[in-house]
């Protein structure tokens, strides 16, 4: 069995065509997506009701699970723990690219053990670290140093 394959299983999702090329399309990216970037993805091939449809089955079975942008975009990543069903585990920070909007699961960043005062009872909390990503972060530098050195032949 192939890893889309035994992913779907796994949650016990029947495979399907639409539900295949979508979960690929999250195995292929390290970053939070859209439903809009699956649409321009497969959007030829699936209309948006399939496409919305497969997301919230995925999400359901905790395949899964949605991100909010600090723009208010619902984006949506691959589930780094196994999620039960009707029941995500995904307590870890989300970061968020100032420049790009792209949304990072950040699974190895270390994570306060929060306390809720007694009678409340905790559930999940959401962490959104904005700054910019590695990509974004490496063409600023290049830029800066260029117009350093630039500046100091002047
Ligand atoms: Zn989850
Ligand atoms: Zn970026
Ligand atoms: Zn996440």
């Amino acid at each position: 069995m192939g890893p889309i394959a035994s992913l779907l299983d796994d949650h016990g999702l029947k495979k399907t065509l639409p539900r295949t090329e979508i979960l690929n399309v999250f195995l292929k990216n390290t970053k939070a997506i859209s439903h809009n970037h699956i649409e321009k993805k497969l959007g030829k091939d699936f209309d948006r009701v399939t496409i919305y449809r497969t997301l919230n089955s995925f999400e359901e079975k905790g395949l899964i699970h949605k991100v909010m942008t600090p723009s208010g975009e619902a984006c949506y990543a691959l589930c780094s723990t196994h999620c039960p069903e009707h029941n995500h585990q995904d307590n870890h920070v989300h970061f968020s690219c100032a420049n790009c909007e792209s949304v990072y699961c950040l699974t190895d960043v270390a994570i306060p053990t929060l306390k809720v005062p007694s009678g409340f009872q905790f559930k999940s909390f959401s962490l959104m670290v904005e700054g910019l990503c590695r990509n974004c972060f490496t063409k600023t530098r290049a830029m800066i140093k260029k117009k350093s050195s630039r500046n100091a032949k002047e």
